[in-house]
């Protein structure tokens, strides 16, 4: 009788060690699995299309990305579409926003048009800038990409960049390469070959020395 009960005894204690390694197998799979899953890159299709650089595109979808901030628009803090707002004027460039669920994701940003890398510094109101030295419309200009995260622009000044080649990404939005400012491109296009960096000017005036990309995209 008590052989009987060392028998099923052991038959129990056998059953339970099997299912506590069957339970420890699965949760260390699933612990790979997830693993697996995080060391995976997050995947964005973040490269230009060959449609993209015909029209000399600064970022991906660059139509698509709601333009809080378009050329010219008459900015004041009481009015302005970002809030809060610390700038006054008439804006200079064209601003791209990033789309939501983008705030971790780098978004490249691209040469718009094939010449020489002219400054590339970190300055208040836009953190990190690069400017670069085109001829557009026919006339020589400097491009603004503002907002620009440097560490990650590989040329140096002087360095002839290619339009559609990849600049660096954005800066972190909220953060010293955006000089605090959600993240967004500030584009830029100053006539002439000064590097003129003004953001905003106070008078309307004062826009002719500037050109609207958008309305240059349209027009190309
Ligand atoms: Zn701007």
């Amino acid at each position: 009788m008590r052989k009987i009960y060392l028998i099923v005894l052991a038959v129990f204690a056998i059953g339970i060690i099997v299912v506590g390694i069957l339970i420890f197998q699965k949760s260390t799979n699933q612990a790979k699995q997830n693993q697996q899953q995080s060391q995976q890159p997050v995947v964005t299709d973040n490269n230009p299309s060959e449609s993209d650089k015909k029209v000399d595109i600064p970022l991906v979808r660059a139509r698509e990305r709601v333009t809080k901030k378009p050329f010219g628009i008459k900015i004041s803090p009481e009015n302005s579409p970002v809030q809060p707002e610390r700038f006054l004027g008439y804006h200079t460039g064209v601003d791209y926003e990033i789309f939501s669920g983008e705030e971790n994701t780098d978004i490249q940003v691209f040469a718009i048009c094939s010449g020489n890398l002219a400054a590339k510094r970190t300055i208040s109101e836009y953190g990190g800038v690069l400017v670069q030295e085109c001829n557009l419309e026919n006339q020589a200009v400097t491009i603004i990409y503002g907002h620009i995260k440097l560490a990650s622009a590989k040329q140096k000044v002087g360095d002839y960049i290619t339009k559609g080649e990849t600049l660096a990404i954005l800066g972190n939005g909220y953060s010293t390469e955006t000089d605090g400012e959600r993240k967004h491109l500030h584009l830029g296009i100053h006539k002439g070959s000064g590097i003129i960096l003004f953001g905003y000017v106070q008078s309307q005036a004062d826009l002719a020395n500037w050109i609207d990309f958008e309305a240059h995209l349209k027009s190309n």
